[in-house]
């Protein structure tokens, strides 16, 4: 397994070391029991320490949502059960929930979960429906989105270019044993051949256009969600639709993303 320097020695994992050593590392509220349902089960003493009822605090996450305007139900369900906390680090569990982003390592930031939801419901939106297609999500940064992804599309190719962010993605994820959730390394301006055609394309970096590589590999009736520059040297939430007669661009609400680079580090 990939080291994982980043992360501060845990506090509260001696009671799970023997149950599964490997998610030690990227975790530190991750106690329960092996074979429990996740989604339902409450949260060890160790967890509870951390003060945080985990489903309870994603319930009233998903009301919120519910409340700002996210209306997809099984969206809705989606970010109700994976649970986003395991995704971050353990100083910042507490606000794991709230409608902030929040540092991944490596001056990456993960998206506020509002942001998460408000992104995917506008692929949702798209002719393609995601609901049965594949979906290529641009930076993988720690996984989370990818795990929500993984609940809805019925393939998700996930691409980061930063090592690693890559590896910590994979250890995250590793629990939530999503197979349809394929993680790799490398540029994804460049996109992923191997998986097109994609029904959608969701970008967690804003760059100054949408590459070419995007448009080529997504399907006809597929839907990009990106933030990009717009003219007026802002970044906005932009949806791109690949139609019988062309493409529709749509340039949405102000945004605030990490910068898409290209290469691999
Ligand atoms: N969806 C992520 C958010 C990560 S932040 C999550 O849930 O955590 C955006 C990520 O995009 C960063 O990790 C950054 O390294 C990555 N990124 C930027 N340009 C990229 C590129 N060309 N290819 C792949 N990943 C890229």
């Amino acid at each position: 397994m990939a080291q994982r320097p980043s992360f501060p020695a845990r506090m509260d994992l001696s009671s799970r070391a023997a149950v599964a050593p490997k998610n030690i590392a990227n975790s530190a509220v991750h106690t329960r029991a092996r074979g429990q349902n996740d989604a339902k089960s409450g949260l060890t003493p160790a967890a509870q320490g951390h003060g945080l009822d985990s489903q309870m605090v994603r319930e009233r996450m998903v009301k919120k949502l519910a409340h700002q305007g996210i209306t997809h139900p099984d969206l809705l369900a989606a970010m109700g059960a994976i649970e986003r906390h395991r995704f971050v680090d353990s100083a910042l569990v507490n606000q794991a929930y709230e409608d902030t982003s929040l540092p991944i390592g490596l001056g990456q930031t993960i998206s506020k979960p509002n942001v998460v939801a408000r992104m995917i419901e506008l692929l949702l939106q798209g002719e393609g429906a995601i609901k049965m297609g594949r979906v290529l999500e641009v930076g993988t940064g720690c996984g989370y989105q990818a795990a929500v992804l993984g609940r809805l599309a019925r393939e998700v190719y996930s691409i980061e270019r930063l090592r690693g962010l890559h590896d910590k993605a994979r250890g995250n994820l590793r629990p939530f044993r999503l197979a349809n959730v394929h993680l790799l390394f490398g540029d994804g301006m460049q996109g992923y051949a191997k998986g097109a055609p994609y029904a959608g394309i969701i970008a967690a970096a804003g760059g100054s256009a949408i590459p070419q590589a995007w448009i080529d590999q997504l399907a006809v009736g597929g839907r990009i969600v990106a933030p990009m520059e717009t003219a007026a040297g802002q970044q906005a939430l932009v949806v791109v639709d690949k139609l019988e007669r062309g493409l529709k661009h749509s340039v949405l609400e102000a945004v605030h993303f990490v910068p898409l680079k290209s290469g691999i580090a």
